[in-house]
């Protein structure tokens, strides 16, 4: 956060809570972030780690073993991964695939996934997306066909984030393959359940930024699931589960793109106040200070938006609308403001090194996925 801006959100828990999240990623996952990286994933054991210290499940309510705290916690927890420079996986994914499950599972579901998950014995993941379809999600083909007591799922994905770590998978399959939005249902696959043969993983794949996360195909060969494995009470409810959380989903993206935009204006600010050229600092410049001040100004209004939006999340008012605009602006403006204080950093903003290299790197997908930016700018097109 800049000096002289607080969020309005912000009480004084949750800046101990911030601390403890920063000093927890500084002591337990900085010093390993070259070596997850290089390996192309974080260890096993990273998960059951950040689990013993409350970053998994911050927002579960403590009966199902969560943190008992809110949306607020996990941005927290976000910020200070990023700022921190942690190398990690997707807590984010994990924190989406536990509030599907506490939003539409039965007692018995929640009772049964989510205390694993806050420990980390469970690891998820969502699998929306398939190598044929993307963007157009109805389009969906892998099947779960009804058979006993037992749905067959059949099919692939791809880009699956915490791919190759997951034991828990959220699989977005159709029940009635005839529909659209209402043959989709959500199905849970527990990949270490002596009936779930047939779940295969592809290799981890080899992506431009986000090196510690693992993203992985996922193949499904006549897995029998239980029926009891449904998320909601009926079939043909997914899309609309889908619907309900993906604002969450976009703000979170949004929220992490504007931590990025405040962590590399601040380490090209401490960049450009040290690095001389032409006898004086690069700040000496007015171009450097211009490029500055407008991303200063940018990345503050993209803090004060996400802000808003993050309270009206917590009223229960967060619309599709809003988080599409949220995400396709600051995940825009990220990269544009990755790009220029990679600039002013010369050619060592292009070595690894140097964190700024990894915030642009890593900036890339944001425009991606959860819906690319411009599925965004449809969204919002038709509430015009
Ligand atoms: C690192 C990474 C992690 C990911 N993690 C996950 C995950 O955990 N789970 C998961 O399910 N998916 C995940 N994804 C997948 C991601 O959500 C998709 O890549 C994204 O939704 C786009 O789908 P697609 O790649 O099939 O592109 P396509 O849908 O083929 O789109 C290609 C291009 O066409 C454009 N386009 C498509 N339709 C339209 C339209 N109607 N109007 C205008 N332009 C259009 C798109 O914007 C894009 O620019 C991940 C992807 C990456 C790269």
């Amino acid at each position: 956060m800049f000096k002289g801006y607080k969020s309005p959100w912000m009480t004084e828990e949750l800046q101990i809570f911030e601390e403890h999240v920063g000093k927890f990623f500084k002591q337990a996952f900085v010093p390993h972030a070259e070596r997850w990286n290089k390996q192309g994933m974080a260890d096993r054991d990273a998960w059951n780690i950040a689990g013993e210290n409350g970053l998994l499940c911050a927002s579960i309510p403590e009966q199902y073993g969560g943190a008992g705290g809110s949306y607020l916690h996990e941005t927290v927890i976000a910020d200070q991964e990023i700022k921190t420079g942690a190398a990690s996986f997707g807590i984010g994914v994990h924190c989406l695939v536990a509030h599907y499950i506490l939003s539409y599972g039965s007692e018995e579901q929640k009772m049964r996934w989510l205390p694993k998950m806050a420990t980390g014995e469970l690891v998820t993941a969502i699998c929306m997306t398939e190598p044929g379809t993307g963007s157009d999600l109805q389009a969906v083909r892998t099947t779960a066909v009804r058979d006993g007591d037992h749905y067959v799922l059949n099919g692939s994905k791809t880009f699956i984030t915490n791919g190759q770590h997951a034991n828990l998978l959220c699989v977005v399959t159709k029940t009635d393959p005839d529909e659209r939005a209402r043959g989709i249902s959500l199905l849970m696959v527990e990949t270490e359940d002596e009936g779930s043969k047939g779940v295969t993983r592809g290799r981890n794949l080899e992506k431009l930024g986000l090196h510690s996360h693992d993203t992985s195909e996922l193949f499904f060969e006549d897995v029998r699931v239980p029926v009891e494995n449904l998320l909601g009470d009926n079939e043909g409810m997914g899309f609309f589960q889908l619907m309900d959380q993906l604002p969450w989903e976009r703000l979170y993206i949004a929220l992490a793109a504007v931590s990025a935009m405040e962590y590399a204006l601040d380490i090209t600010l401490k960049y450009v106040k040290e690095r001389k050229a032409f006898g004086k600092t690069l700040m000496g410049f007015q171009n450097t200070r211009f490029k500055m001040a407008e991303a200063k100004t940018e990345t503050t209004i993209a803090r004060v938006f996400v802000d808003q939006l993050l309270l009206e999340l917590m009223r229960g008012e967060l619309t599709v609308e809003r988080a599409a605009m949220a995400k396709w602006w600051t995940t825009q403006k990220q990269c544009e403001i990755a790009d220029e204080c990679l600039q002013l950093h010369g050619g060592y903003g292009y070595m690894m090194e140097y964190p700024i290299a990894r915030i642009f790197a890593d900036s890339r997908v944001q425009k991606i996925y959860g819906g690319s930016n411009e599925i965004m700018k449809e969204l919002v097109a038709r509430f015009l």
